[in-house]
């Protein structure tokens, strides 16, 4: 295909000179793994079209909202009623007590629950009233876990457990930063050491349970529970943040799955967004009765949106769970899941690449090394060159996974048995000559 005939090309041309890098949010770009990104026409089920009308198996299923594939009919005309009923009335409604209440339902660690707009905004409104409600400043966060772009959570490491984060985005103060301490994810001593030296100043431990923003790292099952301890005995409260993990890994999140390890284990307060949404612009935020009654109005933490609870996106996220929560919904996905990266493995092990993958529920990492990495520095050992070559080898072929190494994959109920099969196939022929 020509420049003139290539319509992504020509899209992202006309759309760098608009907009920065040409898209509305960074690794859209393509800027890991290079090329020109697909320009989305229209989706179904498990299948994307681009501009230039090339189909896709998508395994972003737009970063993890999409469970049920795209368009799906009982949500899609639980959206068209909802729209033709009224956009936005920036007024309570019964939908958001009905979705309110489904979310409780099947995340029992939340007595109450606030909906916002995005993951971003659910994680610092979160990280805020940890703030509030423990009158403390300091927080930690883990190398290589996201949780929204939240000026005080973009931060790498100091030099040592004594001295807190630096930023890691122009545009945020030193002063922002530092009250957040940077640890590595699945390193118990490093937590203990930090809760002996600053426990009584620490408002708040935020975490992914299942990081997808490092492809698929899972906290030890020892780890999780010494966070769950520290934060106890400090008065610190532990965040989980379940935005991708949240109806994605089960229906009860990542934390029914650590519950199981851990009789009785729950967070303080959790973090939703992605999968409660369906797809539309709805995230969360929930805990205990008595902290979340510290929020606006009713407490002295502020936090408020003109589109929180939108009725649209109530709508598409209420009947999107209605749908999941059926029995037998999580057994088949996580199946599916399974056979997908059991499939990946036989094919590189044809190949002689070396391989490794962990899934849960619908959600599932792979790693071009020969066993499963525990942190964020050991997945930046993944061969990138070798990773790029993967997933233009995959793109070209029709299927479409995340162009960075440390994204996780998603699978929906739409994939079939033939999908999985088909991408197999796919990923045979790359990786022979990877
Ligand atoms: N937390 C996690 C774990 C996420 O994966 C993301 C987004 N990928 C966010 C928070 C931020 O969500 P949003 O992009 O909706 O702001």
């Amino acid at each position: 295909m020509t420049h003139s005939t290539d319509r992504n090309q020509l899209l992202f041309d006309r759309a760098k000179a608009l907009i920065p890098g040409g898209v509305n949010s960074p690794v859209r770009a393509f800027r890991a793994v290079g090329g020109t990104p697909r320009f989305i026409e229209r989706a179904q089920g498990a299948y994307m079209w681009d501009a230039n009308g090339q189909r896709f198996i998508d395994y972003i299923g737009s970063w993890g909202p999409m469970i049920l594939g795209h368009g799906h009919p009982v949500v899609v005309q639980a959206v068209q009623e909802a729209a033709l009923e009224g956009f936005s009335f920036g007024a309570p409604t019964e939908r958001e007590v009905e979705l309110a209440e489904e979310i409780l339902r099947h995340v029992p660690s939340m007595e109450m629950i606030r909906l916002v707009s995005s993951g971003t905004e659910a994680g610092m409104s979160a990280i805020r009233l940890a703030r509030g409600a423990t009158g403390r400043s300091k927080i930690i966060k883990f190398n290589g876990c996201y949780h929204g772009h939240a000026d005080s959570l973009l931060v790498k490491a100091g030099s040592g457990l004594a001295t807190f984060g630096h930023a890691t985005s122009a545009g945020v103060p030193p002063e922002v930063v530092q009250h957040t301490l940077v640890l590595e994810y699945n390193d118990v001593a490093q937590l203990d050491e930090a809760f002996a030296l600053h426990g009584q100043d620490i408002a708040c431990v935020i975490m992914e349970p299942i990081a997808g923003n490092m492809n698929f790292v899972r906290a030890s099952v020892p780890f999780m529970q010494r966070a769950r301890e520290l934060c106890t005995q400090s008065g610190a409260l532990l965040i989980l943040d379940e935005v991708m993990t949240g109806f994605r890994v089960a229906l009860g999140g990542a934390q029914s799955v650590y519950a199981r390890a851990l009789p009785g284990f729950k967070p303080d307060l959790t973090v939703l967004g992605k999968v409660i949404g369906g797809g539309m612009p709805l995230a969360a935020f929930g805990g205990p009765r008595a902290v979340m009654e510290q929020l606006a109005p009713l407490g002295p933490v502020y936090q408020a949106g003109t589109l929180s609870g939108n009725p649209v996106a109530t709508a598409c996220g209420l009947a999107t769970l209605r749908e999941i929560a059926k029995p037998g919904f999580y057994d088949a996905l996580a199946a599916r899941t399974r056979s997908l990266v059991e499939g990946l493995a036989g094919a590189a092990d044809a190949a002689g690449v070396p391989f490794c993958a962990d899934t849960e529920g619908g959600m599932f990492g792979f790693f071009l090394l020969p066993a499963l990495p525990q942190n964020y520095p050991e997945v930046l050992k993944t061969d990138g060159a070798r990773f790029n070559a993967l997933f233009h080898g995959l793109l070209d072929g029709g299927v479409y996974i995340a162009p960075a190494l440390y994204e996780a994959g998603f699978v929906s109920a739409a994939h079939t048995d033939q999908d999985i099969a088909d991408t197999v196939a796919v990923a045979h022929d790359v990786l022979k000559k990877l």
